[in-house]
């Protein structure tokens, strides 16, 4: 073929996939959005199609206990250690067509261009069954199976409708008891590997299709509550006042300008005001803190001086301040080893200097990484925009990343034989 003509055929392989995200993207429990949760009819359909493109690809496919959706084919000799392909397959409520999704799709086709290669590892592609944490509020329950991170509290957390996980297992057809078996002990595999959107704007401003992530941010999320006195706003001066959202305003401002300064990511993204009345002045506010930052150091220190703040806010002006940790996630450095395949795997589509940052979302080689080691490809998403419906992505784009994850893995294979 000629160079106009791979091009050409790539470009198919790419609208294809861009194909099969609109497929999936009809595929939810509300008809005028994208909502696909963990463990839903719309799961079960989702997973067969999926499971039906592996198949058409040459794979092998099962669903694993927690619901992932998986498909291998063997390397030079059946049951090699297998290096592991995927992302997830849920959504947030409202969400894009693109976030998991494409990710998965890539690495379809990936297998599917390598099938019949002489590889020294398997391959494997997953589906991840639940990484957004939407239904039950706990993220990475499919990655946490598989890495065998599963804490047995988890299947008492209920949904909006008070359905437990436990009971969603069954009415999926899953069985609670037999959980353990969807755990992968650390050599039966190689290494996992994923491409997701990048869900930030970097790629996009620097007018570049695709980038290697260096890390993936620490997180950790609060609840905060800041409790004064409710009062009558008309009969109460302001020196007696005790203004819990004033004081928990305070606190929002000092999020941001404490984020600026440290080079962190400081969100209070929901408050609630007690009791709620137009003429009441607020006498409790609980609100949210999330932190991310590329270093758990800075994310600490961040922590500390936002809360030391707090306290003093609500000293200073004769209130209350409680908070409780709700969530904490260590930063995750990629693999020095599968980092660099990856960046030759962009430099052989004509990328000379490959541009890597960390992540600032969270992703299932979080958990994935308690038994391989993991890195990541990030395409460019217009704009940034994700956790929407106008997530967008080029198919010029999706056909350089197939192009540089097939790159990767043959490089990974070459150092390995
Ligand atoms: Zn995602």
């Amino acid at each position: 073929m000629s160079e106009v003509q791979v091009r050409e055929a790539h470009l198919d392989e790419a609208h294809l996939i861009l194909d099969r995200c609109d497929e999936l993207r009809a595929i939810s429990s509300d008809p005028e959005k994208l909502v696909r949760v963990h463990l839903s009819p719309e799961h079960t359909a989702a997973n067969a199609l999926v499971a039906e493109w592996m198949r058409d690809a040459g794979l092998s496919t099962w669903q694993d206990a927690a619901g992932n959706q998986c498909g291998r084919i063997e390397g030079r000799e059946p049951g090699l250690p297998a290096l592991l392909l995927g992302s997830h397959i849920d959504t947030v409520p409202d969400a894009g067509r693109y976030d998991g999704m494409l990710g998965v799709l890539l690495a379809i086709s990936v297998a599917k261009r390598l099938s019949g290669a002489d590889l020294p590892f398997a391959l494997e592609v997953v589906a991840f069954s639940d990484e957004e944490g939407t239904r039950f509020g706990t993220a990475l329950l499919g990655s946490r199976a598989l890495a065998g991170t599963w804490h047995d509290d988890w299947w008492n957390l209920t949904d909006e409708n008070g359905i437990t996980l436990f009971e969603a297992f069954q009415d999926f057809g899953l069985d609670p008891a037999r959980l353990p078996s969807a755990f992968r002990r650390p050599d039966q595999l190689v290494g996992y590997l994923e491409a997701h959107i990048e869900q930030g704007p970097t790629l996009d401003d620097a007018a570049r299709s695709l980038a290697v992530v260096t890390s993936i941010a620490g997180a950790r999320r609060f609840e905060l509550t800041m409790i004064g006195k409710a009062g009558h706003a008309g009969g109460t001066p302001f020196d007696r006042r005790k203004d819990a959202l004033v004081a928990a305003s305070e606190v929002i401002i000092t999020v941001e300008r404490l984020s600026r300064e440290l080079g962190v990511i400081g969100t209070v993204g929901k408050v609630e005001v007690l009791p709620g009345g137009v003429n009441v002045i607020p006498g409790e506010v609980q609100f949210s803190l999330d932190l991310r930052a590329e270093f758990d150091e800075d994310r600490d220190e961040a922590v500390r001086r936002i809360l030391a703040s707090a306290e003093s806010v609500a000293a200073r002006r004769g209130l209350h301040f409680e908070h409780s940790e709700i969530y904490r996630a260590d930063a995750v450095v990629c693999d020095v080893d599968l980092r660099a395949a990856v960046e030759e795997g962009i430099r052989s589509t004509g990328d000379d200097d490959p541009m890597a940052f960390w992540s600032r979302a969270g992703h299932d080689g979080m958990a994935v990484v308690a038994v391989a080691p993991i890195a990541m490809l990030f395409l460019r998403c217009k704009g940034g925009v994700s956790h929407h419906p106008d997530e967008s992505v080029r198919v010029g784009d999706v056909a350089v990343a197939l192009d540089a994850f097939e790159a990767t893995v043959r490089g990974l294979a070459a150092t390995a034989s």
